[in-house]
């Protein structure tokens, strides 16, 4: 592979960084479709980089569950991963924007490894948007030193969508916390360097979400915490995904984040920048899916002609199209506005939600062009269905996306009666 420099990417995505800044002038003109030439270059880097060093192994880490600890040191040392984390703590602190378009590359390679690429930032944005000076330079500062990961533990075997039902404790004893309980399903549950967690800090039962959680930084190494077996998922097998224990783990209180009962709103808030992610990573799957039946069609023949000359195949190809075009708009929407400093949780929550939808139809779609090689495991696109399954379960599901979505379009209609 032809070598990126790291100051090359560096360089790109600083100029990025001050580029998009300047836009904001233009946006505020009007609509702008159109990349500026550094995103496009950075968009390029990035597809460079999928092509050359994650489809080509894909298929590999799908069927061992490995993890690609040599694509993510590689990606690291080229600049591609934690360009959100601020200048002060040596990061290039750029948007939500720009994180997707690599995002989205990543994802068309392979969304299991783009999800080890990528899922790190659910557990940095807590400390990016609550975090002190000194939490951030500790903690987001140590994953540009070194290419560690962080992880979001909010969900427990008992309870996901209902963040309420939270039942792992924090009891505060002098200078700690002592922290007990079990969360589920956590990405990079056993390759974290440490952890955001979410803990009951008010045992009243009737205290209210928005005062009873506080959110904490774990260290990875903090004596009690022991991550379970590494779970055997239908897709996106490259991810690391766990449970973990936390038994009598001792926290100090400078680990608190913005202080004891923010930790809900802490867990919320971290959406509105990490759905715009999830929604790019749906949609670069979704393309990927479009490329691979498109390519398909033409080589395939059936009564004479290829089957991209039927129209109910190329139909769908085209269904597939107007689901990629229309994702990829939604989760620009949702990541420019966050850019921008507009509260985005309605945007988010559609971007989330939509691109889960197309990427499930995509695949379900290009499975249906390969016929009955689509069903099978040396086709690309049968590893295609099973890892788009996960974007309408994690970071919330399809169903509380559409509380999301239809609380805000009640609440609005209500404001103006
Ligand atoms: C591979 C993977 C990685 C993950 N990574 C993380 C992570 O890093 N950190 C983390 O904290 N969590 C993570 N999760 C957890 C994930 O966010 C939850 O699985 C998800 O939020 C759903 O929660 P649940 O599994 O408890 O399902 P439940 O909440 O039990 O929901 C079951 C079903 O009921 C529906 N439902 C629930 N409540 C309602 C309602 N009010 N109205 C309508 N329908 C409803 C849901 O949509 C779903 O279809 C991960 C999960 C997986 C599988």
């Amino acid at each position: 592979m032809q070598k990126i420099a790291k100051t090359t990417v560096t360089r790109l995505i600083n100029r990025s960084f001050s580029v998009s800044a300047a836009q904001k002038v233009s946006y505020q003109n009007g609509y702008n479709f159109e990349l500026n030439d550094t995103q496009k270059e950075i968009q390029a880097v990035a597809r460079k980089f999928t092509r050359e060093e994650i489809a080509p192994v894909a298929a590999h880490f799908d069927k061992t569950g490995e993890y690609p600890i040599e694509i993510l040191k590689k990606a690291w040392s080229l600049g591609l991963l934690n360009s959100h984390i601020p200048e002060f703590c040596g990061g290039l602190e750029q948007g939500v924007f720009d994180a997707c378009l690599v995002g989205e590359e990543f994802a068309w390679g392979c969304t299991g490894i783009g999800t080890v690429l990528g899922s790190s930032s659910l557990g940095q944005v807590p400390v990016i948007i609550a975090g002190t000076k000194e939490q951030q330079k500790k903690y987001l500062g140590r994953l540009i030193e070194e290419p560690l990961v962080s992880a979001y533990c909010v969900t427990e075997p008992g309870t996901g969508s209902d963040v309420n039902g939270v039942k792992t404790k924090a009891e505060k004893k002098g200078d700690e916390y002592i922290l007990n309980g079990q969360k589920m399903w956590i990405t990079n549950g056993g390759v974290a360097n440490w952890y955001f967690v979410l803990a009951r800090t008010n045992p009243d039962p009737k205290c209210s979400p928005a005062k009873a959680f506080t959110g904490f930084i774990v260290d990875r190494d903090t004596p009690g915490v022991t991550p379970g077996r590494k779970e055997m998922n239908m897709g996106q097998r490259a991810s690391d995904t766990r449970g973990i224990t936390f038994e009598d783990v001792r926290v100090p209180k400078e680990n608190v984040l913005l202080g004891e009962g923010a930790g809900f709103k802490i867990a919320m808030g971290a959406f509105d920048k990490t759905r715009p992610p999830v929604a790019c990573g749906a949609t670069g799957l979704a393309q990927r899916c479009l490329d691979e039946a498109t390519k398909y069609s033409l080589e395939r023949k059936t009564f004479g002609v290829p089957i991209a000359h039927h129209q109910a195949v190329a139909f769908m190809l085209a269904d597939m199209a107007i689901g990629v075009e229309t994702a990829r708009l939604s989760w620009m929407k949702g990541a420019w506005e966050v850019d921008n400093g507009i509260r985005n949780s309605y945007s988010a929550s559609i971007a989330k939600c939509y691109a889960g939808d197309v990427a499930n139809k995509c695949a379900s779609d290009a499975v249906q062009v390969f016929g009955g090689a689509g069903f099978n495991s040396e086709y690309p696109v049968e590893k295609l269905m099973r890892d788009a399954k996960i974007y309408q379960i994690y970071e919330g599901t399809t169903q509380i996306q559409k509380i999301v979505i239809s609380r805000s379009v009640i609440d609005a209609t209500k404001r103006l009666a």
